[in-house]
């Protein structure tokens, strides 16, 4: 039976209450809808919102804003050796969402110009140095990100899910992984799958919105972004300004399925 009016609006305010909940404590235990499940609806909301230009990088804040509070929210996280100014990771290959391009893209214009030319021009020499470099490959690239700087991110509120979720508990460990990249770096499990869950509901709101919800090389997109004038609302508007970018090969029916079971539940 279909819901009634009032009971529609009974459960509008549940999950906006439920959405604010996300944003102070990350994707808490809730059985019935799952944190998941109110994320995505939360994020459909905020791709469904057709004036404004900049709904992707916000669905794209969001995630990020709903992971950091799941990680402040954890008691038992294990010690990492993560350390401002240590940057060994980003020389690995990095990808990410569209909304996540996006938001980083703003971010750089949001600088001086003679720092956006310097980031653009540093972007693109790590794009180039890679391009032979195949996604997934347990490889280092030639040029780090071009992000960084002075061993810093120039954009570290902005980093995408990839960066976040990847975080180390041993430093020797790193070294070995930039001498050889078969090394293993152990790693955190709340820290990788908390990027993961935030990841598949940005990609299962993209699919809501019949949006493009697969993770593209970090650089290489960035470099398009940047290039590309007015990226954020062409590609809002269907434009495919990101084709011929790498693209993240390891999508599975499996993976569609589980997308397509989580906009159901959140569009009840
Ligand atoms: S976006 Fe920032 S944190 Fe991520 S690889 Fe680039 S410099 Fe490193």
């Amino acid at each position: 039976m279909e819901p009634s009016r009032q009971q529609r609006r009974t459960l509008a305010r549940e999950r906006a209450r439920a959405a604010e909940r996300l944003f102070r404590e990350g994707l808490y235990p809730a059985p019935d809808p799952p944190a998941a499940v109110i994320l995505v609806h939360h994020l459909i909301g905020i791709l469904g919102r057709r004036n404004d230009a900049r709904r992707a990088s916000k669905a794209a804040t969001a995630v990020h804003r709903v992971f950091e509070a799941h990680i402040r929210a954890q008691r038992d996280l294990p010690a990492l050796d993560c350390r401002m100014g240590c940057a060994h990771c980003c020389s690995l290959i990095v990808t990410a969402a569209i909304p996540e391009i996006l938001l980083l893209a703003a971010a750089i214009r949001q600088g001086s110009q003679t720092e956006r030319l310097e980031l653009a021009a540093r972007i693109a020499e790590s794009r180039a140095a890679s391009s032979h470099l195949g996604i997934g490959e347990a490889v280092r690239k030639p040029v780090p990100c071009g992000l960084l700087t002075d061993s810093l991110c120039a954009r570290y509120a902005a980093r995408p899910l990839g960066c976040r979720g990847h975080v180390s508990r041993s430093l020797a460990a790193c070294l070995a992984n930039a001498a050889d990249p078969t090394e293993l770096i152990p790693g955190s499990r709340a820290h990788g799958t908390t990027a993961l869950d935030c990841k598949l509901a940005l990609f299962a709101a993209l699919k809501a919105a019949r949006l493009p919800h697969r993770s593209y090389e970090l650089n290489a997109a960035l470099e398009r972004a940047l290039e590309t004038e007015d990226a954020e609302r062409r590609w809002l508007a269907g434009e495919d300004i990101f084709e011929g970018i790498p693209v993240d090969p390891t999508r599975t029916q499996q993976i569609e399925g589980l997308l397509d079971r989580m906009i159901a539940d959140a569009t009840v």
